[in-house]
């Protein structure tokens, strides 16, 4: 079955006339959605934490930030636009005491929503607006008259003219010139981490790692095996984005071409794809999201080890060294 997708004519600006909308958090998606709607004639306000640097963007956009409790009170539509892990603890202290009915919560990802984390009440309708791109994108793109494509999800037993919101909302911040896919809360969330897991970050780590381990094991030069296993991997990501693997095959030599068919069945086995299942069965029982919020209750200590173990591979040493030598490159460091 294929997707609906919603286009500019679907959705009318109108219906959010009158309406004030909270975005709570100036981060990365926060910025882009407060800014697009505002000049999409819309009536914002901001519910950001003063003391950091997002606040004071925020300022220097123009806008008057007030604190979470106050945007809640302030407005009809509150988008939820706060890291997901602590979306819970927030939406109990300071959302949920002054969601009153008739106010729609809103979300970028489902994740808080679908897991239970986020509990609205009876009276409060849901709904999902996910670009599909990072925050900056969402800016630019509309700055230059486009858009992200979106998704757009209506929580369970929400009214109809929830969609209709919806579809504005997206539309306010450029995403019905994108196109705008619907699908559910479930979907987008389960969707989502196993992306994430398997092919975006997961899988990806994981392959650069082992390709470059097995050459400096074999005694090749560690700078080979990094412009082999993780710079040139950009030139390849960029022939899927603009026509696919058709167009990458396409691109490279026969030689790779040959090779790519002959050997990466071999490295992607019957047994990856059975774990592939694996972990898909874990996101769908909520087993890893339990396990993630429990993480983050904990203070999240096996997650930050893990980030300082996996920070200290050689691939990153060798590569800070040779990114310094590409002066087209923006080098970023953390
Ligand atoms: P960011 O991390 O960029 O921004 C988070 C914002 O929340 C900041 O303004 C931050 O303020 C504030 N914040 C963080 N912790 C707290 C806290 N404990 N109390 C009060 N405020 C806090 O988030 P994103 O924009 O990346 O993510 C927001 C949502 O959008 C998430 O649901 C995410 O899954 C979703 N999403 C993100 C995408 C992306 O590309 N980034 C893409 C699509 C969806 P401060 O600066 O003070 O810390
Ligand atoms: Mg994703």
């Amino acid at each position: 079955m294929s997707a609906k997708i919603y286009y500019e004519d679907d959705a009318d600006l109108s219906a959010l006339e009158g309406k004030t909308i909270a975005i709570l958090g100036y981060g990365s998606q926060g910025h882009a959605h407060a800014q697009n709607l505002r000049d999409s004639g819309c009536r914002v306000v901001i519910g950001q934490r003063p003391g950091g640097a997002n606040y004071e963007l925020a300022k220097s956009h123009g806008f008057e930030p007030v604190d979470i409790e106050e945007a809640v009170k302030q407005a009809d539509i509150i988008n939820i636009l706060l890291p997901d892990e602590v979306q819970g603890d927030l939406y109990r202290s300071k959302i949920a005491p002054h969601l009153t009915e008739g106010k729609i919560l809103m979300f970028a990802h489902g994740f808080s929503f679908h897991f239970g984390q986020i509990e609205p009440p009876k009276g409060i309708d849901s709904m999902l607006v996910a670009p599909k791109g990072p925050g900056h994108l969402v800016r630019s793109e509309y700055k230059a008259g486009g858009g992200v494509p979106c998704l757009l999800a209506i929580g369970e037993g929400s009214s109809d003219k929830t969609r209709t919101l919806g579809l504005a909302y997206a539309k306010g911040i450029g995403g019905t010139k994108g196109g705008v896919i619907e699908t559910t809360f479930a979907e987008e969330t389960e969707t989502d981490l196993f992306g994430e897991q398997v092919v975006l970050c997961g899988g990806v780590s994981e392959l650069v790692r082992a390709g470059f381990d097995t050459l400096v094991d074999a005694g090749y030069q560690p700078e080979m095996a990094f412009f082999e296993c993780m710079h040139e991997l950009k030139l390849i990501v960029d022939l899927l984005y603009q026509g696919g693997l058709n167009y990458m095959r396409y691109s490279v030599s026969n030689t790779a071409e040959y090779g790519d068919y002959t050997r990466g069945p071999r490295i992607i086995t019957e047994e990856t794809r059975q774990e592939m299942k694996k972990i898909l069965k874990e996101i769908q029982s909520g087993d890893f999201a339990r396990q993630w919020i429990l993480e983050n209750r904990a203070n999240a200590p096996s997650f930050k080890s893990m980030r300082r173990l996996q920070a200290t591979h050689p691939v990153e040493e060798v590569g800070k060294k040779l990114r310094k030598l590409m002066s087209w490159i923006d080098e970023k460091e953390v």
